[in-house]
């Protein structure tokens, strides 16, 4: 496929990335003949069937998206698995300390709204990244107890925005991105027709078959709601077709990281 399609990047994302190593290695040996790099997003379970398998230095080329839902209790009710958040920072905590280079991602619906700032700051003082998107209705137009569409999205990006002005980098989202996450955006450029992800991107599942549009799909059973698709791998498309620079930096994420605050200074000095 690699030959075939010209392919030059992966993102190998969930289900969970992790309990399929062998894949992973598959991807990250094809990446490196091309000189590229790719990205696994994961949930940072670590796999009982796997137990020393660590994503974080596994691959030289290989880089690790960790899904954070929210702060704390937050996280685990939105997973809906009490200690869960406490295992995921650890193994986080510990990668950055180790010198990866990490990035999380929120997928935003109205029960973490308002976790979007707690994760910048929580993460901020250990040089992780962080960006978001937000969730997609599947099967259905939009469930409004949980989705992010409409005028709740235009409220919810205006903050954003803010967030964005607020924490510079920390987020990684460039603002042309966030623009086009806009519904009345999103019904412009989604769509099986025109949608970048469709167009510049293949995506396949597990045992290679092809899925239809999007990653967002799962054959027959699960359609995307394009009219109000949350997803950000578009924005990143259209952002670097215009050879936005902001949306550029954005995508090379891995390259750089985060500001790491000495915190153990910051105590002292609190102290004095
Ligand atoms: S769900 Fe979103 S990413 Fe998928 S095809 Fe539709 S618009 Fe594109």
């Amino acid at each position: 496929m690699f030959e075939e399609h010209g392919v030059v990047f992966i993102i190998a994302v969930g289900g969970e990335t992790t309990l399929y190593r062998d894949r992973l290695q598959a991807i990250a040996d094809e990446c490196r003949k091309r000189w590229t790099w790719f990205w696994m997003v994961s949930n940072l379970l670590p796999n009982p069937a796997d137990p020393d398998f660590d994503p974080f230095s596994a691959f030289d080329n290989g880089y690790v998206i960790a899904s954070v839902d929210g702060v704390e209790k937050h996280h685990d009710d939105s997973r809906k698995r009490k200690g869960l958040y406490d295992v995921v920072e650890s193994r986080l905590f510990a990668a950055a300390g180790a010198g990866r280079t990490i990035l999380t991602t929120t997928t935003v619906h109205v029960g973490n709204l308002d976790q979007i700032e707690p994760i910048l700051s929580r993460f901020k003082g250990h040089g992780i990244l962080s960006t978001l998107e937000f969730a997609t209705p599947i099967n259905e137009a939009a469930n409004l107890m949980f989705h992010v569409v409409g005028e709740r999205r235009e409220a919810a990006i205006d903050r954003i925005f803010a967030l964005k002005m607020k924490w510079g980098w920390q987020l990684n989202v460039s603002p042309l991105m966030l623009e086009l996450m806009r519904t009345r955006n999103v019904r412009r450029w989604g769509g099986p027709k025109n949608c970048p992800s469709v167009r510049y991107a293949i995506s396949v599942t597990t045992e290679g078959v092809r899925k239809s549009p999007c990653v967002l799909a799962g054959g027959a059973e699960l359609v995307p709601s394009c009219s109000n698709c949350g997803c950000h791998v578009p924005t990143l498309f259209l952002g670097a077709l215009r050879f936005d620079i902001l949306t550029l930096i954005t995508a090379f994420w891995f390259l750089r990281r985060g500001r790491k605050v000495n915190t153990e200074a910051m105590s002292e000095l609190a102290t004095v």
